[in-house]
């Protein structure tokens, strides 16, 4: 950037001091013409004052002097005097165009190269009271020859011009970049205002996206604790069951009872790596998950069938209520987002409870209610269920196979089909848990 900025700022330094000295030549050339020029003039007026073609010879001093060559032409164009002494020619007026003018508008000028290298002619005609016209030329030094003689001068102003800029262009840039080089090194202390206003939007954006990469570092951080934490027991049990029918002491009873124990920590351990494994699906954000219209309510019906048997084993009733509604969602997300709110609602249930499954639109949306009249969630503990392996009552969730991961991956699915969820709680009395669907096409 440095780099960059400081050619830029050199770049545009050359090409104004070389247009400025382009300008500057042309204007002096300009003023220089105009000066030849108001000078013939005022040879003219002076010479105007002599008896033309008689007298003409007396301000020959002058003329000659002043290195001028004058003119007289007659009304028909014919030269009647001129100081070089070519009389009588008739000079061809287009290629004059100052005589053309001056015939035409009293009076005329031009610029024309000379026959010498480097020099030019300036002329200047009037017409006289008598339709003659005075011609006035004054050899002088052409643009090209003034630029020549100017340039070892232009070229050296030129030159230290240019490497004052540059060395102007350095100190800027530096200028320039130091308060954005010091902010990278800063950037964590929120007290420092950037110098830029500009760049305080982008220190946001940077800053905002740190302090997420540190918490989702934090978040994994404790969910590798954690799952380590979860497998450790199903295996520890594993292993001592294992080793006590190793030592050939257990009697036949109770080495099925250990293969029993083994049986269901093994169980647990791939329900836990299943729920992780899903997780970890539904984390990585690359694919957009396929969706489709969706019966709610029928894949409500096949998750309470699906249930009941479960249901009737914990003494606890599954009805389905509402009428048919449709979303838009990936098929696998919703039916395990049913699956795991109703599982829920039966397992922490009490025996003889219910659990009411619903289905219904609303406006244009889809709304889902799952309700249970169960031991219910604590209000301090509310706000924490949705995260990964949290559970109210531990040992309760734990006896029933919980791996305290079914509405972590609940809220996933939910920010997928960007639905809302509302819960409502009274401990001892039972939950209540709504979803709502927006209508997505
Ligand atoms: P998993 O669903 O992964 O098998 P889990 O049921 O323990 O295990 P979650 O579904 O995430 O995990 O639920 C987290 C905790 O929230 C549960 O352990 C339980 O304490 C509480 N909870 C969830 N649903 C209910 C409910 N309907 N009634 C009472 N408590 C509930
Ligand atoms: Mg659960």
């Amino acid at each position: 950037m440095k780099k960059k900025i400081n050619s830029s700022l050199i770049m545009i330094a050359v090409v104004g001091i070389l247009a400025t000295v382009l300008l500057l030549t042309l204007v002096y050339y300009d003023l220089f013409c105009r000066q030849v020029t108001e000078d013939l003039k005022t040879y003219v007026a002076f010479i105007r004052q002599y008896d033309i073609a008689g007298d003409l010879q007396e301000s020959g001093t002058i003329v000659h002097k002043e290195g001028l060559e004058v003119t007289l032409f007659s009304i028909d164009g014919h030269i009647i005097y001129d100081s070089n002494e070519t009389y009588g020619q008739v000079e061809d007026s287009s290629e004059q165009p100052e005589i053309e003018a001056a015939f035409a508008d009293g009076e005329g000028q031009a610029v024309r190269k000379s026959n010498t290298l480097n020099r030019s002619t300036f002329y200047y005609a009037v017409q006289l009271n008598d339709g003659s016209v005075l011609r006035v030329a004054k050899e002088s030094e052409s643009l090209f020859s003034i630029v020549v003689s100017a340039l070892p001068s232009l070229a050296l102003v030129t030159c230290m011009l240019i490497v004052v800029s540059m060395a102007l262009a350095h100190y800027l840039t530096a200028k320039l970049v130091t308060p954005i080089e010091r902010l990278a090194v800063n950037l964590e202390d929120k007290n420092d205002s950037p110098e830029y206003e500009e760049l305080s939007p982008l220190i946001d954006t940077i800053q905002k996206q740190h302090q997420d990469i540190i918490k989702n570092a934090k978040i994994r951080q404790e969910f590798t604790a954690n799952v380590s934490h979860e497998l450790k027991t199903p295996l520890t049990s594993i292993s001592g069951y294992a080793e006590l029918i190793e030592s050939g002491m257990a009697s036949e009873t109770d080495t099925v009872r250990f293969a029993r124990g083994i049986h269901k920590s093994a169980n647990r351990l791939l329900t836990l790596i299943n729920d992780i494994i899903r997780l970890s699906e539904l984390d990585g954000t690359e694919e957009a998950p396929h969706f489709e219209r969706l019966n709610l309510y029928q894949l409500a019906e096949t998750c309470v069938d699906m249930l009941y048997m479960n249901a009737e084993k914990h003494h606890v009733t599954i009805d389905l209520k509402g009428m048919e509604s449709y979303i838009t969602g990936n098929k696998q997300m919703i039916e395990e987002l049913l699956y795991n709110l109703c599982d829920n609602a039966i397992r922490y249930n009490n025996e003889n409870g219910s659990v009411t499954v619903e289905v219904y639109p609303r406006q244009r949306n889809t709304v889902l209610v799952v309700r249970d009249t169960g031991i219910g969630i604590p209000k301090e503990h509310q706000d924490r269920i949705f995260e990964r392996f949290y559970r109210v009552d531990k040992s309760r969730s734990k006896s029933t196979g919980g791996t305290g991961l079914g509405l972590a991956i609940v809220k996933h699915i939910l920010v997928k089909h960007n639905a809302s969820i509302e819960l409502k709680s009274e401990s001892g009395e039972g939950t209540e848990i709504t979803v709502t669907f927006p209508d997505m096409v």
